[in-house]
């Protein structure tokens, strides 16, 4: 029932039907995609540095991007000062720190382990 209703694509590679979220082709096994275009094994889920930056900034007085970078402890830190609003800055202060961090410094230190 459910793969019914879902809108379904061909695969580029052996041209089955596959659900249009499909991350991996159930015919091939051949990666879809923007995974496939990057080139990253679909199974890591790699960090993204703008969306850390972007949280931090917009939503960074409650601590998303700490919980989004794995920090939970910090992150229930930020959430619990957010009423005072320093949370917030220190959020900015963060955005600032992952901008001047580059993209490297970023994957050493968020997606470690992962290949880059
Ligand atoms: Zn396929």
């Amino acid at each position: 029932m459910k793969s019914n209703s879902c809108p379904r694509i061909s695969c580029p590679s052996c041209l089955e039907q596959i659900p249009v979220d499909a991350r991996v082709c159930d015919h091939c096994a051949s990666v879809q995609g923007l995974e496939a275009l990057a080139g990253v094994d679909p199974s890591i889920r790699l960090k993204s540095r703008k969306l850390a930056i972007l949280f931090s900034i917009l939503l960074g007085g409650l601590g998303l991007h700490k919980f989004y970078l794995g920090q939970h402890l910090k992150g229930t830190l930020y959430l619990l000062f957010c009423w005072t609003l320093v949370p917030m800055v220190i959020g900015w202060l963060d955005a600032i720190k992952t901008i001047k961090m580059g993209p490297f410094g970023f994957a050493q230190r968020y997606n470690r382990g992962h290949a880059m």
